[in-house]
């Protein structure tokens, strides 16, 4: 499995991580198993939110992680209702809780909302001397909302910025993507396979990928992910509820694509003009 660092904090992490969403919709000992499998093959950044079942995902990661934690990178967020300094200290402790664990190696916002961002930066702060967290950072931040959290935090604090970013949805390599090139912020990509619209087989791209993958011996979903892969600060945390699944992701980590494979992609899903907004799920 391929290790980069997460931006400034030089952090190594593998490429490819573990998303969490919805999991409480599908078995839980099916799940409890894909993540450990996906451990063992090295997808240690494990990606969950407090909003996930309203917890029931949390409670699930902190199962499946007993025994486990110092192996694991382990991300939450705080809702944008809760990001008041106050409401940020009491939702860092109720995570922690389900999560059976004293520290989080990383806590976001989980997108902008009505509180003042000063006062989220401020409890994420002290949640970091208190140790209970590790590093902050922000997710579904636009390049305005980025800039305006890096003015207000200082340099080098906002790790990263999770962002939608798929074949088919690309606007972050607009203004985002170079944005947190600029200011070694890490760029975690979720929903990478989109979200349930992964391109059919049938579909022009879907054969481009096949045939890419069929050239590397891989899957075309490992061909999408070592893709978004191609910009040094992108990390992708696919989810996968099934451990055939999980092995199946883990196994991006180590393909590597030609520049003609790249090339051939690109042209397969454009990136499109720039719409001026962030797109997110
Ligand atoms: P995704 O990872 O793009 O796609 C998940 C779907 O792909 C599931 O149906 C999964 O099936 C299937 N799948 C996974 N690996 C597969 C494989 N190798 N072969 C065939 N099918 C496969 O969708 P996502 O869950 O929306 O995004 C990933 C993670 O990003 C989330 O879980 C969450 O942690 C994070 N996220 C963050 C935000 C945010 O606002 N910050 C928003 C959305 C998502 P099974 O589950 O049945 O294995």
């Amino acid at each position: 499995m391929e290790q980069r660092e997460l931006g400034f904090t030089k952090i190594r992490l593998p490429v490819v991580g573990q998303g969490t969403w919805q999991m409480e919709e599908a078995d839980e000992a099916a799940c409890i198993d894909a993540i450990r499998r996906g451990i063992d093959a090295g997808m240690t950044h494990i990606d969950t939110a407090e909003m996930y079942g309203a917890g029931e995902v949390e409670s699930l990661v902190g199962k499946a992680i007993e025994g486990r934690r110092d192996e694991v990178f382990l991300v939450s967020k705080v809702l944008p209702s809760n990001a008041s300094y106050a409401g940020a200290l009491a939702a860092c402790e109720r995570s922690l809780e389900r999560l059976r664990t004293d520290r989080l190696d990383l806590y976001l916002l989980h997108w902008p909302g009505p509180e003042p961002l000063e006062e989220t930066l401020r409890a994420f702060k002290d949640l970091r001397a208190q140790g209970k967290i590790r590093h902050f950072g922000v997710s579904n931040f636009d390049q305005a909302e980025l800039s305006r959290a890096i003015a207000l935090a200082g340099p080098n604090e906002i790790a990263c910025n999770q962002v939608f970013y798929h074949l088919l949805e690309r606007a972050i390599e607009h203004r985002v993507l170079p944005l947190c090139e600029r200011h070694g912020i890490a760029v975690v990509a979720y929903s990478p396979f989109g979200s349930g619209r992964f391109p059919a087989p049938d579909s022009m791209g879907g054969k481009v990928l096949a045939s890419i993958a069929a050239a590397h011996g891989a899957t075309p979903r490992q061909v999408a992910l070592r893709f978004l892969l191609r910009r040094q600060p992108v990390f992708v945390i696919p989810k996968a509820a099934r451990a055939e699944h999980a092995l199946d992701n883990a196994a991006a980590g180590d393909l590597r694509l030609t520049s003609e494979d790249l090339a051939r992609i690109d042209t397969a899903f454009p990136l499109g003009p720039d719409r001026g907004v962030l797109p997110t799920l």
